[in-house]
């Protein structure tokens, strides 16, 4: 079993992404250990590739990924500055009034951008909120003024343009340095860009962005293989009956692993052998998937569930989910190794 990570393919996905906004810092995302797939090995790939500001969402995150970063990376923290918090060598997103004065009175002169709420009402100062701070926040000297699209994977969507002009009016007359857009809002156009990009799902192989490389491969070993007789069923609730005599294999993955059952709802999940597909049957076990293997003339040692046939966001449209969730629920379980 196992998660092959293609970093080459990360850098590729970044440097790529960069090129659409040519006027901006490319950041990299890595909150939630990169989308499961090991910050402490994508971050320094994208550090050697160029990358200097890299994201996470909790502190914790940052302290755990600060030793495999050169000092002249920046890592920002999403979540501000939480109570109890331990910032030392990050720089905190500060959210609202309470974390501006929390933050001042704890790390006096430290490092700090402020999160502007501009109509997705998640995280960031409120227009008003911001209004009463303003002049002493910007006294103290943010590296960073940013905020967050709520509908950017959606190119129509009217809350776009609203967004980007509630930022402009927040941030207009300031000289700091502006970010609104995440992988999505890059892919919006250059109104969009400012000072810095924020890019995430798009580096990782994830739509929005089309032109991603497929950056995971994910085997599953198989562990058993049987006949089934016409009429037998598979699985927990016997949810497949075998129409004709078939050849079930027993691979070792299952929701514990992030394959949710949700993916096989539908029966149309297929695991690859090579470029043959092989239909999912019966449920999603906690462990076990089975696997029609009957049009195969040998079974092969393992068998892919993700690969460039059947990507990330291909398993999330099975599961009725996202990309993100798809690789941010893939489990510790797996050996990961990386290209
Ligand atoms: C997760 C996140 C990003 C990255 O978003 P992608 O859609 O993965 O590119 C950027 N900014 C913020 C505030 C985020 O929470």
């Amino acid at each position: 079993m196992g998660l092959i990570i293609d970093l080459q393919a990360i850098v590729a996905n970044w440097q790529a992404l960069a090129a659409r906004a040519p006027g901006a810092r490319p950041a990299a995302v890595v909150k939630a250990d990169s989308y499961g797939l090991g910050a402490t090995r994508v971050a320094p790939a994208l550090y050697a590739a160029g990358a200097r500001d890299f994201f996470v969402a909790l502190a914790s995150e940052g302290r755990a990924l600060r030793p495999h970063l050169p000092d002249d990376a920046r890592i920002m923290v999403l979540s501000g500055h939480m109570l109890g918090a331990d910032l030392t060598g990050l720089i905190p997103m500060l959210n609202s009034p309470e974390q501006f004065f929390r933050d001042r009175a704890m790390r006096p002169g430290g490092a700090f951008g402020i999160q502007l709420d501009s109509g997705m009402n998640r995280l960031g100062f409120e227009p008003a909120e911001w209004a009463a701070i303003r002049d002493e926040a910007l006294a103290a000297g943010p590296v960073l003024l940013m905020s967050h699209l709520a509908c950017a994977d959606e190119p129509d969507h009217p809350a776009n343009r609203q967004q980007l002009e509630a930022f402009r009016a927040m941030t207009h007359d300031t000289h700091v340095p502006r970010s609104l857009a995440a992988t999505g809002g890059t892919l919006l156009g250059s109104h969009y860009h400012f000072d810095l990009v924020r890019l995430g799902i798009g580096m990782y192989g994830g739509e929005p962005f089309a032109d991603a490389q497929p950056v995971v491969t994910l085997s599953l070993p198989v562990i058993q293989t049987r006949d089934v007789a016409r009429d037998e069923s598979v699985g927990y609730g016997y949810s497949w009956t075998a129409r004709r005599p078939s050849r079930v294999a027993t691979v070792a993955a299952g929701y514990a692993d992030g394959l949710m059952r949700a993916l096989a709802r539908d029966g149309r999940l297929v695991l690859w052998a090579d470029d043959q597909p092989c239909p999912v049957v019966g449920r999603i076990s906690m462990d076990l998937i089975t696997v029609d293997v009957t049009g195969l003339a040998e079974v092969p040692a393992e068998l892919q569930i993700l690969n460039h046939r059947q990507k990330v966001d291909d398993l999330a449209a099975l599961g009725g989910t996202i990309g993100y969730e798809i690789l941010t629920s893939l489990g510790a379980r797996y050996p990961g190794e990386y290209l």
